[in-house]
């Protein structure tokens, strides 16, 4: 085989087939601020994808790169497994004080790995030696992760295919408006449960979204998740929320089940909990269920102390006060004002969805929402499809988007689409 010093070339021999973003946007990026990327044609690119929602404070943040290089200046622990340092420290605090407190919760924190799967694989295995039971429930086009805990709860068929081993010990229930609100609520999870003919086994947990992000951008109602909080409560079920990708600020609230006033008893959280999108994670646990014994779920890169110091700088810069969930609502509204706008204008089978900063477009002809993101890609703008036919255009800015950059990127968007529906 031969290998070249051209970029595209060493990616296509030496990089596995497994790679995709770097088929969509066949370019190779060098240096990004804000919400702009720039390849090293030096052609710049405004991001709608933000890191599929690790940089909700855009790249290279500067207050946040301020305390990290300061923290490296002073040689601040890099790497720390689950010891004791002090940045670690000053995250739990600021973290109890910041968020948590504010909001009535209590939890105790597990650093569980730095990635989403590693935290719904810690909640699922907690889950489970909580209560004894090994059966999950989780929903029709859920996402939550690529190993095999995760993927046994995930919808997508292509990615379970992958795992080359039967995914077990998960049932799936109906999302909210599986049928198109036809079906009442929860009717067939209650009769399955309450029905001792029905060969469920007693599930041990409920994992939900409170939005589908890779699923298509299916917002649950909030009378949805208030009905599951009360279901699991009255048939002892623990309810886990993964807000991996739908917390840290995206639908506006820093927990995106705060709408709901619901409180979950385990919370996965990852991506934009560092800001910087530094691998980092968190399990959320309620105390009384906090029954690991020491070590029994552990990992290498559990303590990513330079994450620690930007998530602290991140909490503090932007959650002691409402302005950037204000701003967030605010930005969402005026993305769905411009995509009805868009949808009114065009022949049907458009479909507008999302909340906060969590937007999609579906497309009746799955094809054109892939056909719109290569299009808004050739104008100069980065977005991804969603949904199990990847029939959704996903507009997920950094909750830090200026609102001229916004305006800018909807009019690509506008234009992309008109490009490619007649
Ligand atoms: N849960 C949700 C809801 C996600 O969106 C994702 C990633 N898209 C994950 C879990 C998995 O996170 P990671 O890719 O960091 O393992």
């Amino acid at each position: 085989m031969t290998t070249s010093t051209d970029p595209v070339t060493i990616f296509e021999s030496l990089e596995s087939e497994v790679r995709s973003y770097s088929r969509s946007w066949p370019v190779t990026f060098d240096t990004a601020v804000g919400s702009h990327m720039t390849d090293i044609d030096g052609r710049t690119y405004l991001d709608f994808f933000a890191g599929a929602g690790a940089l909700n404070y855009g790249h290279n943040n500067p207050k946040l790169k301020g305390a990290l290089i300061e923290y490296l200046q002073r040689d601040g622990v890099v790497h720390g497994l689950d010891m004791q340092t002090a940045a670690k420290a000053e995250f739990l605090r600021t973290f109890s004080e910041i968020i948590l407190k504010p909001r009535n919760l209590n939890y105790k924190v597990q650093f569980p790995g730095p990635t989403g799967t590693n935290s719904v694989e810690s909640a699922l295995k907690l889950a489970r030696k909580v209560t004894g039971k090994e059966a999950m429930i989780n929903f029709t086009n859920a996402f939550h992760g690529m190993t095999l805990g995760s993927l046994s709860v995930t919808g997508n068929s292509m990615k379970r295919g992958g795992a080359g081993i039967p995914l077990v010990h998960a049932t799936p229930m109906p999302y909210d408006n599986y049928f198109d609100g036809k079906v009442p609520d929860f009717l067939w999870f209650e009769r399955v449960l309450e029905d001792a003919g029905s060969s469920l086994n007693e599930p041990a947990a409920v994992i939900v979204e409170t939005v589908q992000g890779e699923g298509g951008i299916n917002p649950a109602r909030i009378e949805w998740l208030q009905g599951l909080a009360e279901l699991c409560k009255r048939h002892e079920i623990l309810l886990i929320v993964d807000d991996v990708q739908m917390g840290c600020g995206r639908t506006g609230p820093f927990f995106s089940f705060e709408a709901a006033g619901i409180q979950p008893d385990i919370v996965c959280i990852s991506k934009s909990i560092s800001g910087y999108g530094l691998p980092m994670a968190l399990t959320l646990i309620k105390p009384e269920l906090d029954v690991w014994g020491p070590g029994e779920h552990n990992g290498t890169f559990r303590g990513n102390n330079p994450a620690f110091v930007t998530a602290t700088e991140t909490l503090r810069s932007y959650w002691t006060d409402d302005t950037l969930e204000r701003s967030t609502v605010a930005k969402g509204l005026r993305i769905e004002e411009k995509l009805n706008e868009l949808a009114g204008s065009l022949p049907g089978g458009l479909e507008v969805k999302g909340r906060g900063l969590a937007r999609g477009l579906g497309f009746a002809e799955p094809e054109l929402a892939g056909k719109t993101a290569g299009a808004a890609f050739d104008r100069g703008l980065l977005l991804e499809t969603a949904g199990p036919d990847s029939e959704v255009a996903k507009l997920m800015p950094a909750l830090t988007i200026t609102d001229d950059e916004l305006e800018e990127g909807l009019g690509i968007f506008a234009d992309a689409v008109r490009s490619v529906v007649r």
